[in-house]
């Protein structure tokens, strides 16, 4: 069964005590009102995780992380390893946000191998993939978008690849103001479940949950989500304000 997400990326905002103010808050809201066989992921910064994490006892949400190295373990300073986030009990980690590609240079073989590395430590992998404006304006972003998720995505094996969430984050959407039309959304992720059908069948393509992001927020999440093949949301900006966020969890 497909899983319906709503995924709040806190990016670098937030320190220790207003994270956990935030998380704490939105645990309680939850409870009192669950979200009903849905999940909601809270990527926090990743030194927040085994703080945050504990405290959350709300049915569906859990913690995930913004990224991952690539390597197990060793003299990688500054890194962390997809199993010290995994050992704070975070269910998640994102892959291959554009702001790690285009800032960190993070590219697809890099990607692929995060990945793998997410996976093998039992974390689930929200992975980004979404063409920057020029690209859509040249109409090459089914062609971008078939690159990143080949690359990446498409050479794990069906058991390992169910175990990922794909979010079409346009890079133009992304903390822009300008979200992409639920029409734009809706076509680019049949375009993303034809191809997982292509490679790995119908039922995977039938499960597979396929978020959207890019100025996503509680005035345009329900028009976004009510597209057959938009299954949720990764939040970036509207995931730091509470009302806003429990919103679009509202929306979903
Ligand atoms: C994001 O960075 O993943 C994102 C979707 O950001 P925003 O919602 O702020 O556009």
């Amino acid at each position: 069964m497909r899983k319906k997400i709503v995924a709040g990326n806190w990016k670098m905002n937030m320190d220790l005590g207003e994270g956990v103010a935030l998380a704490t808050s939105i645990n309680k809201q939850l409870i009192t009102e669950p979200p009903d066989g849905k999940e909601v992921i809270l990527c926090t910064p990743a030194i927040h995780l085994s703080i945050v994490g504990p405290l959350l006892n709300a049915p569906g949400l859990s913690t995930g992380a913004q990224n991952c190295n690539d390597h197990r373990s060793g003299a990688y300073t500054g890194e962390i390893s997809a199993a010290m986030i995994k050992s704070t009990g975070a269910s998640s980690v994102i892959i291959g946000h554009s702001e790690r590609r285009s800032y960190y240079g993070e590219d697809d073989e890099l990607l692929a191998a995060k990945t793998a590395e997410a996976l093998y430590n039992g974390l689930r992998v929200i992975f980004c993939c979404g063409e920057v404006l020029a690209e859509r304006e040249k109409n090459i972003h089914f062609d971008v978008v078939r690159r990143q998720l080949s690359k990446a995505l498409f050479v794990l094996p069906r058991e390992d690849f169910i175990r990922c969430i794909i979010a079409y984050e346009p890079v133009w959407a992304i903390g822009t103001g300008v979200t992409a039309s639920p029409a734009q959304a809706q076509e680019m992720h049949f375009f993303i479940r034809s191809l997982v059908r292509e490679k790995y069948g119908d039922e995977t393509a039938e499960d597979t949950t396929i978020l959207y992001g890019g100025s996503c927020k509680a005035s345009n999440a329900a028009e976004l989500f009510a597209n057959p093949d938009v299954d949720g949301g990764l939040i970036g900006g509207a995931s730091l304000v509470r009302e806003e966020f429990l919103n679009i969890v509202k929306a979903l």
